[in-house]
Formats: structure tokens, C-alpha cells, sequence
């Protein structure tokens, strides 16, 4: 044990005193629904609450239950996802609630290592539906409870060594009560986490915990938890074929499982060397040409630069790159099921830099 008896009790009682007049209200606090809470908890994984908000609504209108997503075809899932990004989220949502159908006839399991057996759900998203939904006593860890935790024990080391995570889970396992009440302590840390210890200048005179609070002691909250430096983003360049046949439909090209934006469509496109513009002699347009015949089998004339958009994916900062082609002379499309012509207002699930690169039929 971290800390003792009474000092969680007192720890209890003061967070659940401010959590009751405090806490934001959220679509997702005001149900015990396991489904919504879980589709909610994916959503916020990299998405601000203020963006989820509307998306929520829009998904459980459509899906309200988990036989109406496991039913959906999978591009229906991924349009009401468009636009929150990381669309890996999406796709595991549906492959789970697919498995809640097919392998527990549709009941949603209320323990945590029966939840993390669904389909892209970790540790932190399983103890949080167990805990949300069911009141179970089931621990959580992320980024608001990780930063909250370590200025409370005073952690001067890296969050991400195993020997502080285990720390830190264990922590955030005895501060549950034996009895009911884990799932609003949960909701009571990481609201304290997200509102008042915030990454910088934490609220501390208006925190509930601040005399238990090591750091805030020893007056190290600006130093907890040790940000490490993020590694400088790496550049590529893509080039995006813009293909239009006689109706001014666009030919669109859906993106594989090797690829980024995995089942969205996109115009066909190539990575090329790293440079600052485009504007391309003989040999380098001949190149592209190339790139484009051999990668996708697609041989295409490229002609000139439409338009170019920055945008950063996981670790990479990408300069996109839109050029204005045609279909080489002679050159036919092989009958093909990731590729075709759309007319902009009959679009596919699209990527969303295809969105921002805004093309007039
Ligand atoms: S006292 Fe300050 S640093 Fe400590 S938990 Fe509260 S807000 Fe965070």
C-alpha cells in the first residue's frame, strides 16, 4: 500500500465532494449503457470532448445499439467517423461489436478482462466501461490520471519507465472504494485531471487534494510529470494524381490495409523524394509517371500543379502535393475494385486531406 487507510478515505471524500458540484455534464456521464460509454471512450482517445460531443449524437443516431453498428456496412461506419480522424478506431469499434454479436449474442460483458478481449480495447478503455457502466473496481490510467497521479506521489521520473506504470496502477487501484462508487471516483479523477491539473499551471489553490498533494508540497507541479522532447517530425511528400474523365468525375482510388486511411478513398497517389516544391522538369515528371505505373498500375501524364496541402500523420509531416493528369494515351484501367469515378457530390468515405484539397467537378 502506497498510503494508508484513512489517507485514501480522506482522498475519497474530498474528490467526490468537488466532483458532485464541479463535473462538466456530458452526454456520455448521464447513461450507464456500456455501448455508449465504450463509444464515447473511443472517440476521446485523440479528440477533444468539445469535437466528440456532436459526433456522438450523430454515431448513436445511426447505430444506436451494438446490433445496429455490427449489422452496418463498414463504409457507413466510416462516414459517420469522418472528419474525428484515426480511423483504426472505427474499424475496430465495428470488428468488436461485430464479435458482441457473433460470440455473446449481442451482451455486452461487464467484467474488465472479458472487455478487453473485444477488439482494440486496452486495459484503460476496458476499466472504464467496467467501471463506468457496471461500477466494478477496475483501475484506469491515461493521460489526465497519469499527470494527476504523478504529482500527487511526487514522481520525478520518466511515466513511461514500467516501474513508475506499475506505480501509478497501483495507485489508481487503492484508491477505490471496497464497497460501490468506483465508477464516479474514476469520473472524479480524470475530471480533476482534465480541469484543474492541467499539463501547464495547474489550479492548485483551487484543488480539493492540494494537502495531499506531494508535489504541490514540495512545489515541483510545474516539473511532474518529466516531459520528455518529442522527436522532430519527419517530412514526405506525396503526389496526388487529380484524373477526370468526360463527365468531370474524378477517379479516386481506395486506400489498402498497408496504407494510411485504410479503406478510404483518396486520388491515386505516390510518395516521391522530399522537396520543397513541384514545379518539375521532363525528367522528374517522367519519373513521377513512372512512380504511379509501377506502384499503383496506373499509367498516367502528369501536367500541372492544382493545389498542395500540409498535414501531419503520426510522426510525419506530409506535403501533398495535387497535380492535374490524365490517363496515358492507350492506357486502360484494369477492372478493379479499389478503383473508380465519383462525382463530388457522390463521394465515397474520402481521407480527410482529400477534403481539405477542396476540387471543382
Ligand atoms: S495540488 Fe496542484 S499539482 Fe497537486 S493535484 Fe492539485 S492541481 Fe495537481
Amino acid at each position: 500500500m502506497i498510503f494508508s487507510n484513512p489517507w485514501y478515505r480522506s482522498f475519497r471524500q474530498r474528490l467526490i465532494d468537488w466532483y458532485s458540484t464541479n463535473h462538466r455534464q456530458l452526454p456520455w456521464r448521464e447513461t450507464n449503457n456500456p455501448y455508449h460509454i465504450w463509444v464515447s471512450e473511443i472517440m476521446l482517445q485523440q479528440t477533444q470532448v468539445a469535437t466528440v460531443i456532436d459526433y456522438y449524437h450523430r454515431f448513436l443516431k445511426r447505430f444506436p445499439a451494438v446490433e445496429s453498428l455490427a449489422r452496418a456496412p463498414q463504409e457507413d461506419v466510416l462516414e459517420h467517423w469522418s472528419g474525428l480522424g484515426y480511423y483504426r478506431r472505427a474499424r475496430s469499434l465495428h470488428a468488436a461489436a461485430q464479435q458482441i454479436v457473433e460470440s455473446l449474442g449481442g451482451e455486452f460483458p461487464n467484467s474488465v478482462e472479458a472487455i478487453q478481449q473485444l477488439h482494440g480495447i486496452g486495459r484503460y478503455t476496458a476499466g472504464a466501461i467496467a467501471s463506468f457502466a457496471f461500477d466494478q473496481p477496475a483501475p484506469i490510467l491515461e493521460a489526465n490520471t497519469i499527470r494527476l497521479f504523478s504529482r500527487i506521489m511526487a514522481i520525478t521520473e520518466s511515466t513511461r519507465l514500467s516501474s513508475v506504470q506499475n506505480q501509478l496502477w497501483q495507485f489508481a487501484e487503492e484508491i477505490l472504494p471496497t464497497g460501490d462508487g468506483s465508477g464516479k471516483l474514476n469520473q472524479a479523477v480524470m475530471e480533476l485531471g482534465s480541469l484543474i491539473c492541467t499539463p501547464q499551471n495547474p489550479k492548485c489553490q483551487s484543488c480539493p487534494i492540494r494537502k495531499q498533494c506531494r508535489a504541490h508540497e514540495l512545489g515541483l507541479e510545474g516539473q511532474i510529470p518529466l516531459v520528455l522532447k518529442k522527436p522532430k517530425a519527419e517530412p514526405l511528400v506525396h503526389v496526388g494524381a487529380v484524373i477526370q474523365d468526360r463527365q468531370g468525375r474524378f477517379l479516386l482510388r481506395q486506400n489498402d490495409s498497408s496504407q494510411w486511411w485504410q479503406d478510404l478513398w483518396d486520388l491515386p497517389w505516390v510518395e516521391i523524394a522530399v522537396r520543397k516544391s513541384l514545379k518539375l522538369d521532363a525528367s522528374e515528371r517522367h519519373e513521377i509517371e513512372q512512380t504511379f505505373s509501377e506502384r499503383l498500375g496506373i499509367r498516367v501524364q502528369v501536367e500541372q500543379q492544382l493545389a498542395s496541402v500540409r498535414h501531419a500523420v503520426t510522426k510525419y509531416k506530409v506535403h501533398y502535393f495535387c497535380l492535374r493528369s490524365s490517363l496515358a494515351k492507350g492506357s486502360k484501367l484494369k477492372a478493379s475494385t479499389n478503383l473508380g469515378w465519383f462525382s463530388i457530390q457522390e463521394l465515397p468515405p474520402v481521407s480527410s486531406r482529400f477534403k481539405k484539397i477542396r476540387l471543382e467537378s
